[in-house]
């Protein structure tokens, strides 16, 4: 039995704050479409829908995904006017895949439960579709300023997504429903009902929870943070001898000058020893392992891609860099200088905040290689949180 996921994010998001729509902002560097995408990763496929206006948004998101994820994700078709028709249009672009079931689901619900998945999928053996929903524990009150009405909660819910459908019935129904003009339902259990299926209910989950407000973001980074309780600390050290040259690379930053550093690469040892700092923190080997200095594929390279790839390894394992400090030992290229477009680079390559990048610079009083103006190197660490796992 085949069932995919079909993701709704051709919305706007406004009230969320911040310039980009909601679904493209990051939460702790990882789009919010991206954590939605990945919490129904364990479907067979991902549809999206998005809107023509976020394109380039939506490809810059997508990059992020591990390949293993990229790989389920369709041919993202576009929304209408309505966020129905945006759904009925994903429904057409799944048709060709001849879907047993169909998940649909809010972009703006990042975390879904794998269990909270098997008990919609259980449901649908003995209903048409079924919703994650939650009975309301609160006093329900109407009324504008002052209240005007106790209203009584028993038997009501909050509905939720994913919302779970066997497929030919929800897109017959949502056929339907725009064939009668039909444009006025806030969800698609609404539609199923109004052409006579049944819907029923599986018990959702509070981490279902929608990201609509500016804290709700907050309230999802809280979400992520309370499973990252595996902190690692990683160290990686790195040397290149200087030679004159009319420019070097260091910690990403282009220093001219008469001072470069030699290697097969740029020969960035700033960038390098982070990267090998990160690899450690995971367990991953070190730079070498990864791009042998022996391939002429990396004769040349830029070193920032070599720290983005290990950046990748940790959010393949779902974790986040929380930190890192180089430390780079020369008496020449003065580094002050450098210092912010240093931290602003390596801050960007790692997609975190200028103030968990330090970067430091120090002498050897005349000592040494690094004394005589032989050779520079380079100390860092990195400390990185990962989801706690013992199997991993
Ligand atoms: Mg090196």
């Amino acid at each position: 039995m085949a069932a995919y996921a079909l993701i709704v994010a051709a919305g706007k998001g406004v009230r969320a704050g911040g310039g980009v729509p909601k679904q493209y902002r990051p939460i702790l560097g990882q789009p919010l479409l991206c954590r939605s995408i990945a919490s129904l990763a364990q479907l067979d496929g991902i549809q999206t829908v998005i809107s023509p206006d976020g394109e380039a948004d939506y490809e810059a998101a997508i990059a992020h995904l591990p390949d293993h994820i990229k790989a389920k994700l369709l041919p993202h078709v576009f929304g209408g006017t309505t966020r129905q028709q945006s759904v009925l249009n994903g429904l057409n672009a799944l048709k060709s895949h001849e879907p047993d079931y169909v998940f649909i689901h809010d972009a703006a619900r990042p975390f879904v439960p794998q269990d909270a998945l098997e008990r919609l999928l259980n449901a649908l053996q003995s209903h048409i579709g079924a919703i994650a929903a939650l009975p309301v524990a609160d006093s329900l009150k109407r009324g504008a300023d002052c209240i005007e009405d106790d209203v009584d909660r028993t038997g009501l819910w909050r509905a939720q997504t994913p919302q779970a459908f066997r497929f030919k019935d929800i897109l017959s129904a949502h056929l339907n429903a725009a064939a009668d003009g039909r444009d006025d339902f806030t969800d698609d259990a609404g539609v199923a009902r109004a052409y006579g299926h049944d819907v029923a209910f599986v018990r959702g989950d509070e981490t279902i929870f929608k990201v609509t407000e500016p804290q709700d973001f907050a309230r999802a980074e809280a979400h992520i943070m309370q499973h990252l309780n595996d902190t690692r600390t990683g160290q990686g050290f790195d040397v290149h001898r200087l030679i004159p040259a009319d420019h070097m690379w260091l910690c990403g930053v282009k220093i001219d000058g008469t001072l470069g550093l030699e290697g097969h690469s740029d020969a960035d040892a700033g960038l390098h020893a982070l990267t090998d700092a990160i690899l450690g923190a995971i367990g991953e080997g070190d730079i070498g392992q990864h791009f042998p200095p022996t391939d002429p594929k990396w004769k040349g390279a830029r070193s920032d891609a070599f720290l983005a790839h290990a950046v990748q390894l940790v959010h393949d394992m779902g974790g986040i860099i929380s930190h890192c400090d180089i430390t780079l030992i020369c008496e020449r290229p003065k580094i002050g200088p450098h210092r912010p477009a240093m931290q602003a680079r390596v801050a960007e390559i790692l997609n975190v905040r200028h103030n968990r990048v330090s970067i430091k610079a120090t002498t050897t009083e005349k000592l040494g290689f690094t004394g005589r103006g032989e050779g520079l190197a380079a100390l860092a660490i990195a400390t990185i949180r990962l989801p706690w796992c013992d199997n991993m």
